[in-house]
């Protein structure tokens, strides 16, 4: 509790920090960024960017979150295993790391 009370008798301090953490965080998912602006969508072509919404299928397949639910009836798709932003996908994954 009383580190909980010395944060807020110094909220430029706590201020401080947040912002240093952020410049320091900033580029947290993109140092793994190697995949960004290469993987492409396998159901439209065009390159996914990391704050697309992306579904990821059961053999780690990157698609459109839009693509996946537009050609799912269509076509026979590998079901959802996650899915959010493509730069949180890449967050969780770490095979695309690599
Ligand atoms: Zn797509």
């Amino acid at each position: 509790m009383k580190n909980m009370n010395s944060a807020s008798f110094f909220p430029n301090l706590s201020l401080f920090g947040k912002r240093d953490s952020q410049i320091s965080c900033k580029g947290d998912g993109d140092q793994m960024s190697t995949i960004y602006g290469k993987l492409r969508c396998p159901l439209c072509s065009m390159i996914i960017k990391r704050q697309d919404k992306v579904v990821l299928d059961m053999i780690n397949t990157v698609i459109h979150y839009e693509c996946y639910h537009t050609y799912t009836s269509e076509k026979t798709l590998l079901p959802i295993k996650d899915e959010g932003s493509f730069r949180k996908m890449v967050a969780t994954y770490e095979f695309f790391w690599g």
